[in-house]
C-alpha cells in the first residue's frame, strides 16, 4: 500500500491533520480537500489511488461527489460519516461508494477497509483488458464498462444493482442465500437489513424481468435466488 495517492476530503481541520498524519505515517502519499466542489474536480483531474470522502461539505455533499465521480471513474472511495448520518448507508453505498465508516473511527480499521478496497480494485484491470462479456439468454453484461443490455437495449442500473445483478449472472445455475449476497455485494461487514437484498431484488426485476417480459430471476423460498440461463 505504500506509495498510493490518497486524498482526503474532509472539512473538519483537526480529522484531515489526524488523518494526514497517520496516513503518512503508513507510507501513503497524502493529499487534503476541504471543499466539495473542488474536491470533485481533483478526483477527476489528480490520479488518485484512492478517497477519503467526507459526506456533509461545503459547495457540494460527499453523496453527489460519489455519484458524480462514479458517471466518469471508478477511483475507490470510502465514505466518512458522522452517526448520526448511519441510515444513509445503503444510500452511499447505492451511489457507488466502495465501503462507508461512521467517526469516530479506529484508524486500524480504516486502514484494514483501504487495503480490502485497494485489493479489490487492484483485481479489477485484468477484468477490463479481457473485456469479459457475460450472457444469459438476451441479457448482456459488459464488465469492462459496467454495461447491461437486454435485446440490445441498454439497461440503467446503480451501481449496487449492477454488483448483484453480476454476482447472480457470474453464479448463474446456483441458488444464492442472502448472506452469501450479502457479502458479496455490500461487504463482509454489512451490518444492516437483510431485506435490503429482496429490496433489491425487485429493483431488479423492475428493470430487468417485467421490462422485457422475461424472467431471469428465480426464486427460491427459504433459501435465496438465482438466475438460470
Ligand atoms: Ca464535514
Amino acid at each position: 500500500m505504500s506509495g498510493n495517492k490518497v486524498l482526503i476530503v474532509e472539512d473538519e481541520r483537526h480529522i484531515a491533520r489526524f488523518l494526514q498524519m497517520e496516513l503518512e505515517h503508513e507510507g501513503f502519499v497524502i493529499a487534503t480537500e476541504s471543499n466539495g466542489q473542488r474536491a470533485y474536480e481533483r478526483i477527476v483531474q489528480e490520479n488518485y489511488d484512492l478517497v477519503l470522502l467526507d459526506v456533509m461539505l461545503p459547495d457540494m455533499d460527499g453523496f453527489t461527489i460519489c455519484k458524480k465521480i462514479r458517471e466518469v471513474m471508478n477511483v475507490p472511495i470510502i465514505m466518512l460519516t458522522a452517526r448520526d448520518e448511519i441510515e444513509d448507508k445503503v444510500n452511499g453505498l447505492d451511489l457507488g461508494a466502495d465501503d462507508y465508516l461512521t467517526k469516530p473511527f479506529a484508524i486500524q480499521e480504516l486502514l484494514a477497509r483501504m487495503r480490502a478496497c485497494m485489493r479489490k480494485h487492484n483485481s479489477m484491470p485484468k477484468e477490463a483488458e479481457q473485456g469479459e462479456v457475460l450472457s444469459v439468454k438476451n441479457l448482456k453484461i459488459y464488465t469492462a464498462r459496467y454495461e447491461v443490455e437486454v435485446n440490445g437495449e441498454p439497461v440503467e442500473l446503480t451501481k449496487t444493482e449492477y454488483d448483484l445483478l453480476e454476482f447472480l449472472v457470474r453464479n448463474r445455475r446456483n441458488i444464492l442465500s442472502r448472506d452469501q449476497i450479502l457479502s458479496k455485494v455490500w461487504g463482509y461487514d454489512y451490518s444492516g437489513d437483510t431485506n435490503v437484498v429482496d429490496v433489491y431484488i425487485r429493483y431488479l426485476r423492475a428493470k430487468i424481468d417485467d421490462r422485457f417480459g422475461e424472467k431471469y430471476i428465480h426464486t427460491m423460498r427459504g433459501v435465496g435466488y438465482g438466475i438460470k440461463d
